[in-house]
């Protein structure tokens, strides 16, 4: 049996490092710690907290090389983009460092109306805040829980992936020497069966979870029970719909990244292109040509533009999926087969003539796989964005500023990108509508999920 919490490099598919799982004393005992420590440490100052912070943050700037080797070996991504994410992780902390004391400024009401000399609305910590994160950003997807979380004056627990161990013992090993005191950020190396109890656990406050749905569905389940708050950022089914005004080279070019970044196993990826039909086929020639150029490769390589997707288990799913489509119909222009040799390689594949019935129109495809469908009308291509049970992002190609108006308003998702891909910046919330999630990251929004907005009247 192979053990459940370990290093296995997708590259090779071989077992770098295992990790023994927390025993229940050994779980109770970092519980208590973290809920000791947020006691003392809700009374620190902003400024306090911002140092240790920024002190993080300056450790990544210092450490980038050996952080991203760590999550390239963990879980594939290109070294390269390794290295963009722990920069784009010390520009978030920095970011809430910086404006945490201004998102959580006490907010004053119109005392008089309410029959007080003095009345608003005070953000507080909540307590211990438990983190359960995936595995496809190691850095970033912590980071923008932390960050937040500590800056209001919570205590973190994290349940990292099971496969990037490394990456979640370095976050509590950096915060600490960043000087964060004992018991702010503890990493706990438990197996998702072992999520259960701690979410039950009285002394921990909320919850937040960036994963796939269903583990999104148990956490929500068990908070719901105990009445706790979750923040859940979960799949989606991204669309990108290319219409006639819109720069079509760019469009192409950019719709590739958008597919492909981090070897296609971003929640946020474009997931499903919908080109409207005046356009399509100079788009999708453009948009195959390119996707097959692209070198699939060893991620350490400075060459390699998509790199293996993380686990076996993950390349399985694609090819389930990719396999349901053909067999129901659907036509493959390039890719379409797992590559073969060691690791967990996928090529970069477009699929189109997809049909409702198909689970690659209504699963999310974590992979390079891109599914390319015709729209007759600005109607029909929203109506096909909105064709799916998930809500997260959704870009869109346009000049026309009628078009664009409607886009905005019209497309359901939690954030929409017009002539741009989609991405997450720590200046704007993100999250998603329907199956994709509940609440927001980043951002005010995202720091405000973690605090007790206390109403304060004082007659
Ligand atoms: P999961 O959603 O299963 O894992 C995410 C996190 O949730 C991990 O820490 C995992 O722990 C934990 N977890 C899983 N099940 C439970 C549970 N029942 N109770 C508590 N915690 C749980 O992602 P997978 O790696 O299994 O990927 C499966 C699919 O999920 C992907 O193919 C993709 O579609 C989607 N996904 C989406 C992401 C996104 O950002 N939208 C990110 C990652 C995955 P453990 O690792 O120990 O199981």
């Amino acid at each position: 049996v192979s053990p459940v919490i370990a290093t296995v490099d997708p590259a090779t598919g071989r077992t770098v490092k295992t990790f023994e799982e927390l025993g229940a004393a050994e779980i109770e005992d970092k519980i208590a710690r973290s809920y000791e420590r947020a006691k003392s440490y809700r009374h620190t100052t902003f400024a306090e907290r911002a140092r240790w912070l920024n002190a993080a943050a300056d450790l990544l700037d210092a450490e980038v090389d050996e952080v991203a080797a760590m999550m390239t070996t963990e879980m594939g991504k290109t070294l390269a983009s390794a290295r963009a994410e722990v920069a784009k992780s010390a520009n978030g902390i920095r970011f809430y460092a910086e404006h945490a004391e201004s998102f959580l400024a006490d907010e004053p009401a119109d005392a008089a109306k309410v029959g007080a000399e003095l009345a608003y609305a005070a953000y507080q910590p909540l307590g211990v805040v438990l983190a359960v994160m995936p595995w496809n950003y190691p850095l970033w997807q912590a980071v923008r829980f932390a960050a937040p979380a500590l800056m209001a004056g919570n205590t973190g627990l994290l349940k990292h992936a099971s496969n990037v161990p490394q990456s979640a013992l370095y976050l509590e090993d950096v915060l600490r020497r960043a000087g964060f005191p004992d018991g702010c950020f503890t990493t706990l190396l438990i197996s998702s069966k072992q999520v259960e109890p701690v979410l039950r656990d009285p002394r921990v406050a909320a919850a937040t979870l960036t994963g796939s749905e269903p583990a999104g569905r148990a956490v929500a389940a068990v908070c719901g029970d105990e009445v706790k708050h979750t923040v859940l950022e979960l799949g989606g089914s991204d669309p990108f719909l290319v219409l006639p005004s819109a720069d079509i080279g760019r469009a192409a070019e950019v719709a590739v990244t958008a597919r492909v970044q981090n070897n296609g196993q971003s929640c946020i990826a474009a997931k499903r292109f919908i080109v409207h039909t005046d356009v399509y086929d100079a788009f999708a020639e453009r948009f195959v040509a390119r996707m097959r150029e692209l070198t699939v490769g060893d991620p350490f390589d400075a060459g390699t533009q998509v790199g293996p997707l993380a686990t076996e288990q993950g390349r399985a799913e694609v090819e389930e999926l990719v396999a349901d489509a053909v067999a129901a119909g659907a036509t493959v222009l390039c890719g379409g087969k797992p590559l073969s040799g060691p690791g967990w390689f996928y090529p970069p594949t477009v699929i189109t003539d997809i049909t409702p019935a198909m689970r690659i129109h209504q699963e999310e495809l974590f992979g390079p796989v891109a599914s390319l469908y015709r729209a007759g009308s600005l109607d029909e291509a929203i109506e096909l964005a909105n064709a799916t049970a998930f809500g997260l992002g959704a870009s869109a190609w346009t000049s026309d500023a009628g078009e664009r108006a409607r886009l905005i308003a019209e497309l359901e998702a939690g954030q929409v990108f017009i002539n741009g891909m989609t991405a997450s910046y720590p200046e704007l919330p993100f999250g998603g509508v329907k199956r994709s999630g509940t609440g927001r990251e980043l951002a005010a929004h995202g720091i405000r999920e973690f605090c007790n907005v206390k109403t304060v009247w004082v007659g």
